[in-house]
C-alpha cells in the first residue's frame, strides 16, 4: 500500500497568509492613503475656494480694471502695472499668516496676469486643464510635491502644494480665474505619520492575527498528523486484520472446496452404489431397468433387434446353504468375471440379486446372434471351478427374449426372458431357451397352481395313494407299498404330481407337504398293522427342499413316534439327481439312518452318481427309474443298464426294486436279471387306501394260495382319518 502524500499545512498556510497579509495590508494601506489624501486633498480644495472667495472680495475691485485691460499687454507691462497697483503688498498683506503661499491670476484668455512670483506673469496656461474647468465654473485642484518652491515669503524646500483653479465670479461672470497654492506639507506629514502608524498597527494586528492562526493552524495541523498517524495505525491494523482474515477465508474456503470434493465425492460414490451391486460391482437392478429403458428407445428409433438374456445358476442355493455364504460370494463374482468376458463393450451385464443376472444385447441381426452368445456364456460357466479347495460344477440356465417379438417395453421383455428361462431350467438346465407365447400360458398356469396348492392342505384337497411292491423270487408276494400324493383340486381337478411337486417344491410348500404325507402314511400303515394286516415297509418320498432342512430327522422321528410305527418299517426315498446335488447329503441321511428308517435312493440311473459315492451312503435300495423299464424289449442299452445296476447293487450289498413294470414281458426280464422288487400297474396302480387293502389282501392271499398256506378270511379295514 503506498503512503499517502504529505500536505505541509502550516508552510503552506504561512507563504498563502503572509502573502494575503502583505496583499491585505498594503491595500488597505493603499485604501488609507488615498482615502485620507483624498479627504487632504478635498479639505484643502474647499480651502482654497474660500480664500479665493477671501481673495475676490477683498481683492478683486483692485484687480478687476487690470485683468479687464490685461489683454494683449506684455509681462512686463503687466508686472509694471501690477506694481504701481500695489498688487502684490495687498495680496501678501492678505494671505499672511494663511497657508496660502502662493496666488496666480489668469484672465480669461489663460495669461498670467498676475503671480506672487513675478517671475511667472506673462506665462500663458489657456491650456491647462484646471484653467479651462475653472472657467467653465468648476474649480479644481491638484496636489504636487515640490523639492523646491518660490513662495511669495520666499523659497522653500520639500513642500506639498495644492494648486486650485477657482474661478472668479463677478456677478454672474467668470472674468478671470484665481490659482491658489496651498501649503499642505504639515497635511500631508500629518497624514504621512498616521498612515504610518495605522500601517504600522496594521500590520502588527495581522502579525498577530497570523501569529494566532499559525497556532491555531500547528495545532490543528498537529491533530491532523496524530489523527492521520493514527489512521494509519489502524489502516495496518485493518490491512493487519483483513490479511489475517483473508488467510483464514482462504483456509475456510480450501477446507470447503475439500468438503465440496468429498461431498461430490461421496454423492458419486452413492449413486455410484444406488446403481451398482455391492457384490460383484456389476449395474444393479435400478441401472438395468433405466438402461434398458434406453435401449429400447433407441432399438425402437434405429429399428433394431435386441436381446434379454435371464441368467440364472443352476442349484446355486445348494452350494451357498452346504458350503457357506462366503463361497456362494466368491461363486458370484467369478460368475460376475467369467460373464463379463464374454461381451461386447456395448452390452449390459446386471445383477438382479441373487444368482440371477440379465444382460441386453443391444442391436443384433438375428436370433442367433443371441444364442452364440447364451451358447458361449453358458460354456463359459460351466467350465471347472475351484473356489476355498471346493472343486464345483456349475452350470447356468438362460432364457431369452427379443424385442420387439416378445415385448415392446422393459417390463416386458423383462418377464418374458425370465419365463424362458424356466422354460430352460425345466428342459434340463444349463441350456438356453427363447422364449415363446406359450410360456406365459404355461408360467400363468403354474401361478395359479401354486395360488391353489398353498391351501391345499387346509381345505383337505390333498390325499395319499398307495402302490403295491412286489417282492420277485420264484413267486411274487407283496413286500410293501410307497405313499404317493394326490391333489383333488375343486378348481382344476385331478392334479399329477408331477406337475404339483415341482412347484411345491420351488415355493417351499413341500415341507409342509412332505410332512403331511409323511405323518399320514404312518398313521395309516400303523393302523393296518394294528388291524393285523402285516404291510412290512411304507415308503414315502423325501424331496431336496426337506432334505435341506434341519429338523427333518426331528420331522421323521415324530412321525414315528405319533404312530408307534417302528423306525425299520418306514423307508425313505430320494430321487438320486437330489442327493447329488445337496451338500451335506450325507451327515443328513446318516442321521436319519440312525433313526432306523431305511433309506432308498428313487429314480435310479437319472443322476450320474459314482459308485464311490454311492458306497458313502447309508442307503439300502436302488429303485431303477421307470424309462430304463419301459425300453425293456426295445432298447438293449436300456436292458444292459439295469442287468449292470443289478450286478453292482449286489455287490454292493444292494437291494433293488424296478418301478413302472407293466408288462409280463418286463417282469420276466427283471425276474431273471435277478431284481428284488417291482412296482408298477403290472401288479397295481396308486389306489386310495381301503382299495389298496383289498388288492393287498389279493395279493397275499393269492401268495398264500400259491404257497398252498392259505389261512381264512380277507381282512377290511376303514381308511385313516
Ligand atoms: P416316484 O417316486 O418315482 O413314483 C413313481 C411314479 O411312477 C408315480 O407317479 C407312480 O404313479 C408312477 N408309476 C408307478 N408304476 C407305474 C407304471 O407301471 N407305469 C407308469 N406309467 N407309471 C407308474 P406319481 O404318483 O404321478 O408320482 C410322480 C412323482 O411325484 C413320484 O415319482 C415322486 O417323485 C413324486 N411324488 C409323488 N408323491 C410325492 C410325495 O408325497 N412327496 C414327494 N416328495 N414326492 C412325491
Ligand atoms: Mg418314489
Ligand atoms: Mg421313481
Amino acid at each position: 500500500m503506498s503512503s499517502p502524500q504529505t500536505f505541509h499545512l502550516t508552510r503552506y498556510f504561512s507563504i498563502l497568509s503572509f502573502l494575503l497579509i502583505v496583499i491585505a495590508g498594503s491595500a488597505v494601506g493603499l485604501a488609507v492613503q488615498h482615502q485620507t489624501s483624498r479627504q487632504v486633498t478635498d479639505m484643502a480644495h474647499r480651502h482654497n475656494e474660500a480664500m479665493s472667495q477671501v481673495f475676490v472680495n477683498e481683492l478683486w475691485p483692485h484687480f478687476s480694471a487690470f485683468v479687464a485691460g490685461s489683454s494683449g499687454r506684455s509681462a512686463t507691462e503687466l508686472r509694471a502695472a501690477a506694481k504701481t497697483l500695489g498688487l502684490q503688498a495687498k495680496t501678501s498683506a492678505l494671505m499672511m499668516n494663511s497657508d496660502i503661499i502662493k496666488v496666480k491670476v489668469y484672465n480669461r484668455d489663460g495669461l498670467t496676469v498676475f503671480s506672487t512670483d513675478a517671475s511667472q506673469i506673462g506665462e500663458n496656461k489657456r491650456d491647462n486643464p484646471g484653467f479651462i474647468g475653472a472657467l467653465a465654473a468648476h474649480a479644481t485642484s491638484a496636489l504636487t510635491h515640490r523639492n523646491q518652491f518660490d513662495s511669495f515669503e520666499g523659497a522653500r524646500a520639500d513642500v506639498d502644494v495644492l494648486a486650485s483653479y477657482v474661478p472668479i465670479r463677478d456677478g454672474g461672470q467668470i472674468p478671470g480665474v484665481v490659482e491658489l497654492y496651498q501649503d499642505v506639507t504639515p497635511f500631508i506629514q500629518n497624514l504621512h505619520q498616521v498612515l504610518l502608524k495605522v500601517m504600522l498597527v496594521g500590520a502588527v494586528v495581522m502579525f498577530l492575527l497570523y501569529l494566532m492562526q499559525l497556532m491555531v493552524v500547528r495545532y490543528a495541523q498537529n491533530i491532523l498528523r496524530r489523527q492521520e498517524a493514527a489512521l494509519l495505525e489502524s489502516n495496518r491494523e485493518l490491512d493487519a486484520r483483513v490479511e489475517d482474515r483473508t488467510y483464514e477465508l482462504a483456509a475456510i474456503n480450501s477446507q470447503l472446496e475439500d468438503e465440496v470434493l468429498e461431498r461430490r465425492g461421496a454423492e458419486a460414490r452413492l449413486v455410484h452404489l444406488a446403481h451398482h451391486d455391492t457384490l460383484t460391482g456389476l449395474p444393479n437392478r435400478l441401472q438395468f431397468t433405466e438402461q434398458l429403458q434406453r435401449s429400447v428407445s433407441k432399438a425402437e428409433r434405429n429399428r433394431h433387434q435386441l436381446a434379454v438374456l435371464f441368467i440364472d445358476l443352476d442349484r446355486f442355493k445348494d452350494i451357498n446353504d452346504t458350503l457357506g455364504h462366503a463361497v456362494g460370494d466368491e461363486l458370484l463374482i467369478e460368475v460376475a468375471r467369467r460373464l463379463t468376458g464374454q461381451l461386447r463393450n456395448g452390452d449390459l451385464l446386471a445383477r438382479l440379486g441373487g444368482d440371477e443376472f440379465v444382460c441386453i444385447l443391444e442391436n443384433i441381426q438375428s436370433p442367433q446372434d443371441a444364442s452364440r452368445v447364451a451358447d458361449k456364456l453358458t460354456a463359459r460357466i460351466a467350465e471347472p471351478l475351484s473356489i476355498r479347495d471346493h472343486d464345483l460344477g456349475i452350470s447356468a440356465s438362460i432364457g431369452i427374449s427379443l424385442y420387439p417379438a416378445d415385448g415392446v417395453d422393459a417390463g416386458n421383455l423383462v418377464r418374458a426372458a425370465d419365463t424362458a428361462m424356466y422354460q430352460a431350467k425345466k428342459h434340463g438346465r444349463n441350456a438356453y431357451h427363447f422364449y415363446t407365447p406359450e410360456m406365459t400360458q404355461y408360467a400363468q398356469e403354474r401361478a395359479q397352481l401354486e395360488r391353489l396348492l398353498r391351501h391345499a392342505i387346509e381345505n383337505n384337497e390333498l390325499d395319499v395313494h398307495y402302490q403295491i411292491k412286489m417282492a420277485v423270487t420264484d413267486s411274487t408276494s407283496p413286500s410293501g407299498v410307497e405313499a404317493l400324493a394326490r391333489w383333488n383340486s375343486p378348481e382344476l381337478g385331478s392334479v399329477s404330481p408331477v406337475l404339483f411337486i415341482p412347484v411345491a417344491e420351488e415355493t417351499g410348500f413341500i415341507i409342509a407337504l412332505g410332512e403331511w404325507v409323511l405323518r399320514t402314511a404312518c398313521r395309516q400303515m400303523a393302523a393296518w398293522r394294528a388291524s393285523g394286516v402285516d404291510v412290512p415297509c411304507i415308503s414315502v418320498n423325501l424331496s431336496v427342499r426337506q432334505l435341506e432342512h434341519a429338523d427333518i430327522v426331528e420331522v421323521v422321528r415324530s412321525a414315528l413316534d405319533e404312530s408307534g410305527l417302528p423306525p425299520d418299517a418306514l423307508e425313505l426315498e430320494i430321487t438320486e439327481s437330489v442327493i447329488m446335488n445337496v451338500g451335506d447329503a450325507i451327515g443328513a441321511l446318516k442321521r436319519l439312518r440312525e433313526l432306523g428308517v431305511r433309506l432308498a435312493v428313487d429314480d435310479f440311473g437319472t443322476g450320474y452318481s459314482s459308485l464311490a459315492y454311492l458306497t458313502l451312503l447309508p442307503i439300502k435300495t436302488l429303485k431303477i427309474d421307470r424309462s430304463f423299464v419301459t425300453g425293456i424289449g426295445d432298447n438293449r442299452g436300456d436292458e444292459s443298464i439295469i442287468q449292470a445296476v443289478i450286478g453292482m447293487a449286489r455287490s454292493l450289498g444292494l437291494s433293488t426294486v424296478a418301478e413302472g413294470v407293466e408288462t409280463e414281458q418286463q417282469l420276466a426280464f427283471l425276474r431273471h436279471a435277478g431284481c428284488d422288487e417291482i412296482q408298477g400297474y403290472f401288479f397295481g396302480k396308486p389306489q386310495p387306501p381301503d382299495e389298496f387293502l383289498d388288492s393287498w389282501c389279493e395279493a397275499e392271499s393269492a401268495d398264500k394260495h400259491l404257497r398252498q398256506l392259505r389261512q381264512g378270511s380277507h381282512l377290511r379295514l376303514a381308511p385313516v382319518q
